[in-house]
């Protein structure tokens, strides 16, 4: 094997990662992070029994043979309170949230009941007790664990946690990451055009795989392929939780940073993975810092993110589900395929019918950045795979982009 498969490797990746430690935040920064802390409900929710429509409240058994005529004997609004006890005959006209007054046991809507005069109300529908009624604590009791710690803050976590009113949250720190390019040949982007300079793609499209994860990186520039300022640059680089360091991983002569990073200290855990692209992708750890050696391949670079960064960033910032969610869809193409590597195809997807159709995005050169911009997955080949029919069923990891659709998904 050329080095470790990508499950070996990602062992490694993840065994080393920790939580950093948790911080408090104001619950409007919370989208996106994790709960570093169960939460209690501190009120029951509804605290009373409550209505469920805008209708009427009475005693069920008045209702049994319809139509029947009530009495209204008063109106209680959502946020008032029943003044009143419901007695038989009687009603009170009720609006949602309202609290369900004494004596009455349903609920009736307006749309089953047609108005006689003001304090008269015809039920045109018999209800069965209870009908209606939203119960006492059937959201939270007070007390109960209604979120526990580990949790992903989503919108309607943050909607619960208001509903507790904590106007503060104690989540896990997330990483600080800085990204290095390192290469003679790159141009930065405020670099005049010179075109015998390849523009430093990596670095921002690394940035962008780590803004999507929630986490703002800071890019240290360009390192020339010279030990001296290759070291001065990692040195800062290993200030921070995670470094990423593009470029230089292989064996050429001018890739010096493996042998700087173990000059520094970082220890090595690996430098080549069997996969295609992202051959030399290289693991190490300093004191402060999990250091990644990325190829400088534009999409190789892409596809080790996917496979080892971001989920080791997941699982720093404490998400569980760390790993790209994956489908199974149709294969449209011929595949080749004769490496002994894991391959990662770039696919865009497409619905026919019932079925996913996963569609290579073109050429698969690692440095073809163009089709890994139009992917909206990445098709797994194992190892072991020949090449694969179009027609025959495959897994593809979902990237960022491939969580909406263009049609609306069924008539309804
Ligand atoms: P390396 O891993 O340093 O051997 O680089 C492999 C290939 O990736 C070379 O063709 C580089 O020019 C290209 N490359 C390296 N770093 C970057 C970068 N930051 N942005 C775009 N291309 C890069
Ligand atoms: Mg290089």
């Amino acid at each position: 094997m050329d080095g470790l498969t990508v499950a070996q490797a990602q062992d490694y990746v993840l065994g080393a990662m920790q939580i950093l430690g948790a911080e408090s935040i104001p619950l409007q920064k919370t989208l996106g992070r994790v709960l570093a802390e169960d939460i209690r409900a501190n009120r029951d929710q509804p605290p009373y029994d409550v209505s469920a429509m805008d209708g009427f409240a009475m005693r069920s058994i008045d209702v049994a043979n319809v139509p029947a005529t009530l009495e209204i004997i008063e109106d209680i609004k959502a946020g008032g309170m029943p003044g009143k006890i419901v007695g038989a005959g009687q009603c009170a006209r009720i609006m949602t949230g309202a609290p369900l007054p004494q004596g009455a046991d349903a609920v009736i809507r307006v749309e089953d009941t047609q108005a006689l005069t003001e304090t008269r109300v015809q039920i045109n529908v018999a209800v069965k007790p209870r009908n209606d009624i939203r119960d006492r604590g059937e959201n939270m009791k007070t007390g109960e664990v209604v979120l526990s710690a580990g949790t992903e803050i989503t919108p309607g976590v943050v909607g619960m946690l208001a509903m507790v009113k904590r106007a503060s949250v104690l989540v896990y720190r997330r990483p600080t990451v800085a990204i290095l390019s390192t290469g003679d040949e790159l141009e930065s982007l405020d670099d005049p055009f010179d075109p015998n300079k390849i523009p430093d793609a990596n670095s921002y499209a690394l940035m962008a795989q780590v803004q999507a994860l929630g986490i703002e990186p800071v890019l240290l520039g360009i390192a020339r392929d010279d030990p001296d300022h290759l070291r001065i640059m990692l040195q800062r680089g290993l200030q921070y939780d995670v470094l990423l360091v593009s470029g230089g991983t292989s064996v050429g002569v001018h890739d010096y940073v493996r042998p700087t990073l173990e000059e520094l200290g970082v220890k090595m855990l690996f430098w080549r993975v069997a996969m295609k692209p992202g051959h030399p992708m290289a693991f190490g750890i300093a004191p402060l810092t999990w250091v990644f050696g990325i190829p400088g391949n534009p999409v190789s670079s892409m596809v080790c993110f996917e496979e080892f960064i971001g989920p080791a960033l997941r699982c720093i910032n404490g998400y569980s589900r760390i790993y790209r969610r994956t489908v199974t869809a149709t294969l449209t193409r011929d595949i080749k395929h004769r490496h002994s590597r894991t391959e990662f195809v770039r696919v865009m997807l497409s619905r026919e019918g019932d079925a996913l159709l996963a569609t290579p995005t073109g050429d698969q050169g690692s440095g073809i950045l163009r089709s890994m911009a139009m992917a909206e997955g990445l098709m797994i080949v194992q190892a072991s795979s020949k090449d694969i029919e179009a027609g025959r069923k495959v897994v593809v990891q979902l990237l960022d982009g491939a969580n909406c659709q263009v049609e609306s998904g069924g008539d309804w």
